[in-house]
């Protein structure tokens, strides 16, 4: 018998879960995204947690995980076809320290962690001119270490490819913001615009709006909004081999094809769900970019500006599973900065979960029983 399966939320998380459950013709899967803020499409796209100073074990399986999961998952995504250079690209991450001697350490931080972590790639340490090499646009004089693996890629893209491939398979796209109601005879009603149906089996990918959405059923939801500003630069630059460069404590500078250049992001925890873009502060991003890569960035190459939102949880981790009390609703949120790199790992995880399998990620190292609980047990 088809089980209907409804997804909520069509960022990284929810359009992996519905490309992979669409493959089976035994689940009819409907996905509804609202689309308004979604953190996937705002992103930077950079793809390098190997090398970050978060001491959370659990976090950095799960991005670890992600990072080297992309691949395969994009092969399967298009069939053994190439994947796009416009989607997802090794171009690699060149990463700067405060302190030169400290770079040396990353380097010897890097090669012990690359030895369960072979996506890292190649790690070189590279003077200013090299970098000038790679990136002629480069007018500091640090050093930096570029690790090959590092990826960059463009979360509008994927969602799109994403929806694409899971809407050929036979799943049903709605673009619409979507409720979830009561439990009715062992199903779940969810109620859009355009429809009203019932559910075997809901995931909620709402991500920061994971709140909102589980309002009316009495439980507290330890997730909260943060906004992510980037400015969109077109240069006249030949940008499509640069890698993704991460000054630290400053804004990360990130390629993409012909020109194309996002500097980024801000991190603005007091700005709810506010989607407004500040001219200014896209000013300062560009800015400050300018000070390692002076007068070639011009403020008349900003085309625009992106803006979405990140989820976090008080604690900054992220979690996935079962919402404890509803028996088949799945969800996953918390996956803050670095969510497009865990995303298709995370979707894939709920994915598994609901056909009853064991999840390539433990959810027992990301237990959402401590995110989500009952009001009346308060
Ligand atoms: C500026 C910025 C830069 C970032 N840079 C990076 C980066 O470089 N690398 C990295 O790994 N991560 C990055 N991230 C983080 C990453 O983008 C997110 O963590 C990730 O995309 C979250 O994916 P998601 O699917 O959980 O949620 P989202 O992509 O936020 O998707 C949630 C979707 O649910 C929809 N929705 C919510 N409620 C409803 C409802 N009731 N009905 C229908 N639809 C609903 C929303 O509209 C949205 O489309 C960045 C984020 C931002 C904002």
């Amino acid at each position: 018998m088809t089980k209907k399966i409804a997804i909520i939320g069509g960022g990284v998380v929810g359009a992996t879960a519905a490309f992979y459950l669409s493959q089976n013709p035994a689940y009819d899967v409907t996905l509804f995204d609202e689309g308004i803020g979604q953190g996937t499409s705002a992103a930077a796209g950079i793809i390098s947690p190997w090398l970050s100073k978060r001491r959370n074990k659990d976090w950095y399986e799960m991005v670890k995980t992600g990072a080297a999961f992309y691949p395969g998952f994009l092969g399967e995504v298009l069939a053994g076809e190439a994947i796009p250079k416009t989607v997802y690209q090794r171009v690699g991450t060149l990463l700067f320290t405060k302190k030169d001697k400290t770079l040396d350490e990353l380097l010897k931080i890097g090669q012990k962690r690359r030895e369960d972590a072979p996506d890292i790639g190649e790690l070189t340490i590279l003077d200013p001119d090299d970098i000038r090499e790679l990136v002629p646009i480069y007018t500091g004089d640090k050093r930096g270490l570029l690790a090959s693996g590092g990826a960059r890629v463009d979360g509008k893209e994927l969602v799109d490819l994403l929806v694409k491939t899971a809407t050929t398979n036979g799943a049903t796209f709605i673009s619409e913001k979507a409720k979830l109601e009561a439990h009715e005879n062992g199903r779940w009603i969810v109620q859009a615009d355009s429809v009203t149906e019932t559910f075997d089996v809901v995931i909620l990918a709402t991500a920061a709006w994971l709140p909102e959405i589980l309002e009316p059923f009495d439980v507290k939801v330890d997730v909260r909004p943060q906004k992510g500003q980037l400015v969109e630069l077109q240069t006249a630059w030949e940008t499509n081999d640069w890698p993704v460069i991460m000054p630290t404590g400053e804004k990360d500078i990130i390629p993409f094809l012909d020109g194309k250049i996002l500097i980024g992001a801000t991190h603005e925890d007091d700005a709810g769900y506010d989607l407004s873009l500040e001219v200014h502060t896209l000013h300062e991003m560009l800015e400050n970019a300018q000070q390692q890569f002076s007068t070639f960035f011009d403020a008349a190459d900003i085309v625009t500006g992106r803006v979405g939102t990140r989820a976090y949880t008080s604690d900054y981790a992220p979690f996935f599973g079962e919402v404890p009390g509803m028996d088949n609703v799945f969800s996953a949120s918390g996956l803050g900065s670095t969510g497009l790199t865990a995303g298709p790992i995370v979707g894939f995880a709920l994915t598994q979960m609901v056909r009853g399998e064991e999840p390539v990620l433990d959810p027992a190292n990301y237990p959402i029983e401590q995110y989500i609980h009952r009001r009346s047990g308060d």
